[in-house]
């Protein structure tokens, strides 16, 4: 793998520059201290399986709560922190944040759920990236197959590079899933070559559905396609009650969106495990796919 490095400093405009330059710089600045400082935390989403109603498995999304800016929206602060480095450290805590909650539920007798966590373009490049997983895997005693990272395809990595990279984190016995899948540089070349588990349809193609017709045919494929390749595909973003009918008649069996739960806390996820398996069958008995 090649050294990682910090492309494009300052060389393109990015929605997070709107607000100025120095304000950007007064971010990052905070960002710093952010870490020691304990302003992150993670909520959870989960992502309910349509056959059996259950909680599959728990997005991690990192939270940033500034001191006197209050709540930091990841698509912020994660494009600042991955061109100044810091996403290092911080998904690294992040990581080991994850894989500890997910313990702490299996300890509370939570019916088993795997945690998803994001990695970025930054820590694809990061040398010890495998070693790290494994070293935290291993702290936390996790079961690796309960551990599931998201990763975005990138042009900034070759096919082969990647492609090798994923092996090496395959074989630690984890699952690999593709976010945003359809948008930025996917391409279907590799999906061939990548030893991944599942495909997440990205929300935009979701939202129009089932409205637009370009929308409705491109999740219509993108479905059939991950099932004939035997890949898990999650629909992301479902609001509404008619996307999801949509899915379910398109086979869809995974989704996850504020109709089901937005993001919240470990606790509410201990708390309304049960309430959310009931509101599950409650929609999908409405929908008559389950009697
Ligand atoms: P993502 O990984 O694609 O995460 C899904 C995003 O969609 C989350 O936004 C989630 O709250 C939002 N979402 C889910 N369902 C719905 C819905 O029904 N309607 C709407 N309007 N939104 C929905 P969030 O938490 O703001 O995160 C945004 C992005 O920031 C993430 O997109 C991911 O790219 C990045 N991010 C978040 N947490 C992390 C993290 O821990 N590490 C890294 N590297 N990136 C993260
Ligand atoms: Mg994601
Ligand atoms: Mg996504
Ligand atoms: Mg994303």
């Amino acid at each position: 793998r090649e050294a990682r490095q910090i492309p494009q400093r300052f060389l393109f405009y990015k929605p997070y520059m709107s607000k100025g330059i120095a304000d950007r710089i007064l971010l990052e600045q905070d960002l710093h201290n952010a870490l020691a400082n304990n302003e992150f935390y993670l909520d959870y989403q989960p992502q309910v399986n349509l056959k059996t109603g259950t909680i599959e498995s728990v997005e991690a999304l990192v939270r940033w709560r500034h001191p006197t800016r209050g709540f930091v929206p990841p698509d912020v602060f994660i494009p600042i922190a991955e061109e100044c480095g810091l996403i290092i450290p911080l998904g690294k805590w992040i990581l080991e944040n994850a894989c500890t909650q997910a313990k702490i539920w299996e300890k509370q007798g939570l019916p088993p759920m795997k945690v998803a966590v994001n990695l970025s373009l930054g820590q694809l490049f990061q040398q010890d990236l495998v070693e790290m997983v494994q070293d935290i895997l291993h702290r936390t005693n996790l079961d690796p197959s309960f551990l599931q990272l998201e990763i975005t395809e990138s042009m900034t990595m070759n096919i082969d590079q990647m492609t090798q990279l994923l092996h090496e984190l395959k074989a630690l016995g984890i699952q690999i899933a593709v976010d945003d899948f359809g948008t930025g540089y996917s391409s279907l070349s590799y999906l061939k070559e990548f030893p991944i588990d599942c495909l997440k349809i990205d929300r935009t193609f979701v939202r129009n559905v089932p409205h637009n017709p370009n929308d409705e045919a491109l999740v219509s494929m993108i479905i059939s396609m991950a099932k004939h390749l035997r890949l898990k595909v999650v629909a992301e973003g479902i609001e509404e009650v008619e996307q999801l009918s949509f899915l379910i008649d398109g086979g869809c069996d995974y989704i996850q969106g504020y109709l089901f739960s937005k993001p919240i806390s470990p606790q509410q996820i201990t708390e309304t495990y049960k309430d959310l398996h009931h509101r599950v069958e409650e929609v999908l008995t409405q929908l008559q796919y389950i009697e």
